[in-house]
């Protein structure tokens, strides 16, 4: 199979592209995701597809979509943070284009491009990605294949409990991962904690007009680079939680590495050391026998394009 197209819809925007076997972006496109309208969201997926079709002449289309996807590639059955709900986005999209077309989850897609590609290309077994964005993506790979799981949900790290009775969850349960390592879980830490000691947040607060409310993730990032000690410590909790779940894969799979990606991680080491120092102290207890290595992801804000390209290829 020569070219596909892999699109990647996230909250905000639809980013498609035309991507060759080597992995490479040959060209690419992107339009703004109507705000939680699955049949708008639909027509502008179909828009960046003919776009791209009309570009280069491809043979299939991979999506990845933030939610639940069955067992046969094609009906978003659940998203916690969207409103999709048993979506049949691969007919529709079939029927639009008239390309085979397979939907897998976006932490899916974004796995398989940094196992094949990017920051795991050098692992020929197995590895975990995390992404940590809005939500906490994850896909897992296993003996060179990607895990989908019997009823195509595997792979939902972010909503594995890690505090009992904790945050309610946009997947309807309590204290999930998700809840306290995502971006939206760094500004809830954020925002209490500069409520709670302002003169601390200095820094913080004035980058938002000292309007706790504005706190948003890239605010952080630029006054935690600052030195502020808030926006720091929100990066230390949402760090500490992700070394926790690292701990867990270790424990249930044990792969040869695991990835951290997703915009979250544009903070690089302020987000990495926090991951890896709760990381090797939940892990102590095996004293010196090898475990997965912790590495940044490669593949960046591409890896979804990527990796639902190279997927409508198998
Ligand atoms: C969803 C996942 C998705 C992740 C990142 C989570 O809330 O359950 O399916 O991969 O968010 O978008
Ligand atoms: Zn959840």
């Amino acid at each position: 199979m020569g070219l596909t197209i892999g699109v990647d819809i996230g909250g905000t925007k639809v980013l498609g592209g035309v991507v060759d076997s080597a992995g490479d972006v040959l060209v690419q496109t992107r339009r703004d995701t109507p705000a939680q309208d699955p049949g708008e969201t639909a027509g502008r997926i179909i828009d960046v597809i003919k776009e791209l079709a009309a570009s280069h002449p491809v043979d299939a289309v991979g999506i990845g979509a933030a939610g639940w996807i069955d067992a046969t590639r094609s009906i978003v059955q659940f998203a916690p943070n969207l409103a999709w709900r048993n979506e049949p986005l691969r007919d529709k999209i079939v029927a639009a284009v008239g390309l085979p077309c397979v939907i897998e989850n976006d932490g899916n897609v974004a796995a398989w491009a940094e196992f094949r590609f990017g920051a795991a290309h050098d692992a020929d077994d197995s590895m975990v990605l995390f992404t940590v964005g809005t939500g906490i993506g994850s896909g897992i790979v296993i003996g060179g294949n990607l895990i989908r799981g019997a009823h195509g949900i595997a792979g939902e790290l972010g909503h594995a409990m890690m505090v009992p009775a904790g945050h309610r969850c946009g997947c309807g349960r309590h204290g999930c991962l998700e809840q306290y390592a995502s971006g939206r879980a760094l500004v809830r830490f954020a925002r209490a904690d500069a409520r709670e000691r302002p003169e601390a947040a200095e820094q913080l607060l004035n980058l938002v007009g000292g309007e706790v409310d504005k706190i948003d993730g890239p605010a952080i990032t630029q006054a935690a680079r600052a030195g502020d000690p808030v926006a720091i410590a929100a990066f230390e909790q949402i760090g500490r939680w992700l070394g926790v779940a690292f701990a867990d894969v270790v424990q249930i799979l044990d792969p040869q590495v695991i990835v951290v990606g997703g915009g979250v991680i544009d903070a690089g080491e302020l987000l990495m050391k926090p991951a890896r120092a709760s990381y090797e102290e939940q892990l102590a207890q095996r004293g010196r026998l090898p475990v997965a290595e912790v590495r940044p992801a490669l593949m960046g804000n591409l890896a979804g394009v990527v990796g639902a390209a190279d997927l409508a290829r198998v």
